[in-house]
């Protein structure tokens, strides 16, 4: 099943305050965001729509007295674990050798931050990268060396690729000639997650499977912090999806988080660093397959996103509701 195809909205306490498969638009998306009020609760946020799950799973978790790093870890676990998703952990479409690589990180709103890249047979990359942050003095964990710890830290080692995946593989093989394919609304999705306990305690996971076919070894945005995530419980969140190599080269959360820090609200910080990337590589402007987003949050609460094209969604769990928002673009 696609993401798009999951239940779009639905009220957290079972009160019908949102029509099953309401999708809101950006406007009322504002309104609920109230950008005058002080945090009331918690404010999760995510790329896509992964189902109401993930949301839900983030504030469970805050309720029962998990910190906001616990709320970002099991959320985005769901879509790590589930074989229908092909963009993120197991069931991920591999790259062009047929092998799933994935990419993951976090970050607490203190700057403390972990990450693994390239790693193969772990189902949970984004505890492994918790792992790393709470357990060594490093920041990014690779490949082999990344496995070897995790396996020594007791993850098992599974086989990542589906037979869907597989199949999807094979198809792709008889015409790809190779090629590792350009980003498009079949072979991405990220989920970045950023969460806000209502108390001031920030933080944010990113996962994915990385780039459909992609060259072996290749490593997008997603786990590199400042690019596919970045936090600081000071100012705010900003996490990101699309082409990775456009949001490394303006490390594109970072610089959204120092934008929020100069004033900025999320979504102005959002369409400058959309701009940026245009204006510095003009390319990716050229064609109509260019995609870009980001999804970006205040220490307060209030919440902005923007893709380059049309197409990007986010989920929201604000106020008792969960949500889930068509974010603006800059291509009309
Ligand atoms: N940003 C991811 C990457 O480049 C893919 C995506 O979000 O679509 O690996």
């Amino acid at each position: 099943m696609k993401r798009r195809t999951f239940i779009k909205t639905a009220s957290l306490a079972g009160a019908a305050t949102m029509m099953r498969g309401e999708v809101i638009s950006r406007d009322r998306a504002e309104v609920m965001s109230n950008k005058n009020s002080a945090p009331r609760g918690p404010v999760i946020v995510s790329t896509w729509d992964f189902g109401r799950e993930v949301p839900e799973t983030a504030y469970r978790t805050l309720q029962q007295g998990g910190t906001v790093v616990d709320a970002v870890e099991r959320a985005v676990m769901i879509p790590e674990a589930d074989p229908k998703v092909t963009s993120v952990g197991y069931g991920g479409y591999p790259d062009r050798d047929g092998k799933v690589t994935l990419d993951a990180c976090i970050m607490d709103g203190e700057g403390n931050c972990g990450s693994v890249v390239f790693l193969e047979h772990i189902i949970h990359p984004v505890s492994v990268a918790r792992l790393v942050m709470e357990k060594t003095q490093h920041v990014i964990l690779a490949g082999e060396g990344a496995l070897q710890f995790a396996l020594e830290n007791g993850f098992k080692r599974e086989n990542l690729l589906t037979k869907e995946a597989d199949a999807a593989y094979k198809e792709w093989l008889k015409t790809s000639s190779y090629k590792p394919q350009k980003v498009d609304e079949h072979n991405h999705d990220t989920i970045g997650l950023l969460a806000m306990d209502g108390k001031g305690n920030m933080a944010g996971a990113c996962t994915t499977s990385g780039m459909a076919w992609k060259i072996h070894g290749r490593v997008g945005d997603s786990p590199i912090i400042g690019a596919g995530l970045y936090v600081d419980s000071d100012v705010g969140g900003a996490t990101s999806t699309g082409l990775g190599e456009a949001v490394i080269k303006v490390a594109g959360s970072f610089l959204i988080v120092e934008l929020m820090r100069n004033g900025k609200s999320p979504q102005e910080a959002c369409k400058i660093a959309l701009e940026r990337i245009v204006h510095k590589q003009p390319k990716y402007a050229k064609g109509n397959d260019f995609l870009a987003g980001f999804v970006a949050m205040t220490k307060d609460g209030e919440v902005g996103a923007m893709s380059y094209r049309k197409g990007l969604q986010y989920s929201l769990h604000k106020d008792g509701v969960i949500s889930v928002v068509d974010a603006e673009y800059m291509v009309k």
